[in-house]
């Protein structure tokens, strides 16, 4: 049942302000379908599939698995590898897909030509500046991501405390809290800062349809808000990962100055950081987390988590806060 309705329960005719966005080896079918069919909005990560024709099959297994409307995550961030963006774009448009989240950098050309197709494009950014940019170039709404976030915090290193209500200041479109977000205390907060839902990435993996290796997930319910590291940030492609092994081995790299990608390119590799996931070694290579694991605690089935959230953030309104009101 529908507990909140917001400009983005709204725009993207879902039931809860609750997305999950893309996340490398993990947003596959199963989990996306089981956070669509739970009411939140949830997109595939293109490039966590090894060609655009793949990633219409995971397209049309997704399908398979549920009959609500999910979303394809597309990220332009460097790789190892030159990817073949348009590519996987043109997958997207003829698959028939009618949300994008689009992350990373110069995503001008993409947001114009899923424009061009009546795609709606949410563009995941780090900085006001860049939504504002987004907001230019068209897009239905920005998911503003603070520096607590698991993966790419950009280079400006501000909290969403700030962040959020610095773009919900300035911004007109729909606005998505993403960062430290994972349970109905953060929801209440986003809204109160301006947002009109919050993105979780690093609260999903410790779900039951996550399909990562049990011992991963395990991990994340030990680790505590300080157990990540921000790496690559003298490349300036920061990046926040779980602490381990290899996230310190890169750390000493860097710390000797002078770096080149090179230098670390074998450490960080996502193939590696994928063998993670799969295989449930957490010093086998590079693996994303932000610090909200240090709320984590259980693995919920998606429908739970979303529905404990809402009920959660419900009750602190009506309750919590309001009997804080010495008048109404
Ligand atoms: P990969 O194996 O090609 O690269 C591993 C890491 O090194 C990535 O973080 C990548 O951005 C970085 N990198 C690659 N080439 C670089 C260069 N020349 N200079 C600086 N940094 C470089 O990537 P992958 O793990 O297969 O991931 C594919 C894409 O998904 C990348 O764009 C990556 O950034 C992105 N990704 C995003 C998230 C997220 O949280 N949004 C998490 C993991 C990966």
């Amino acid at each position: 049942m529908s507990v909140f309705k917001t400009r983005f329960t709204e725009t993207f005719g879902v039931e809860h302000p609750i997305m999950m966005g893309g996340m490398q080896w993990v947003g596959r079918a199963e989990l996306v379908a089981a956070v669509t069919n739970a009411g939140g909005l949830a997109v595939l990560s293109a490039l966590s599939q090894p060609s655009p024709q793949a990633l219409a099959t995971e397209i049309a297994r997704c399908r398979e698995l549920t009959d609500r409307t999910f979303g394809v995550n597309l990220t332009l961030l460097p790789t190892q590898k030159p990817m073949p963006y348009a590519e996987y774009r043109a997958a997207i448009i003829e698959s028939g897909v009618r949300i994008v989240e689009t992350a990373g950098n110069n995503p001008a050309e993409h947001i114009a030509e899923f424009r061009r197709h009546g795609v709606k494009v949410i563009h995941k950014c780090t900085s006001v500046r860049h939504a504002l940019k987004a907001e230019q170039l068209g897009v239905d709404a920005v998911s503003i991501v603070g520096f607590e976030c698991a993966g790419h915090p950009g280079e400006d290193d501000v909290p969403g405390l700030v962040l959020i209500p610095s773009a919900a200041n300035r911004l007109k479109v729909p606005i998505i809290a993403s960062g430290g977000f994972a349970d109905g205390r953060g929801l209440v907060a986003a809204l109160a800062l301006g947002a009109d839902a919050v993105n979780m990435g690093t609260r999903f993996l410790s779900t039951r349809e996550c399909t990562i290796h049990p011992a991963v997930k395990a991990a994340i319910r030990a680790a505590d808000e300080r157990s990540t590291d921000v790496i690559m940030r003298s490349l300036r492609n920061s990046a926040r990962v779980a602490r381990n092994a290899v996230s310190q081995e890169v750390l000493a790299v860097e710390a000797r100055g002078n770096v080149s990608y090179a230098d670390i390119a074998a450490l960080v590799s996502g193939q590696r950081g994928r063998g993670v996931y799969e295989q449930g070694d957490t010093n086998l290579g590079i693996w994303s987390a932000g610090m909200v694991q240090g709320l984590i605690e259980d693995e919920p089935s998606c429908a739970q988590l979303l529905q404990n959230l809402v009920e959660q953030a419900r009750g602190l309104i009506k309750h919590r806060l309001e009997g804080m009101l010495s008048y109404t």
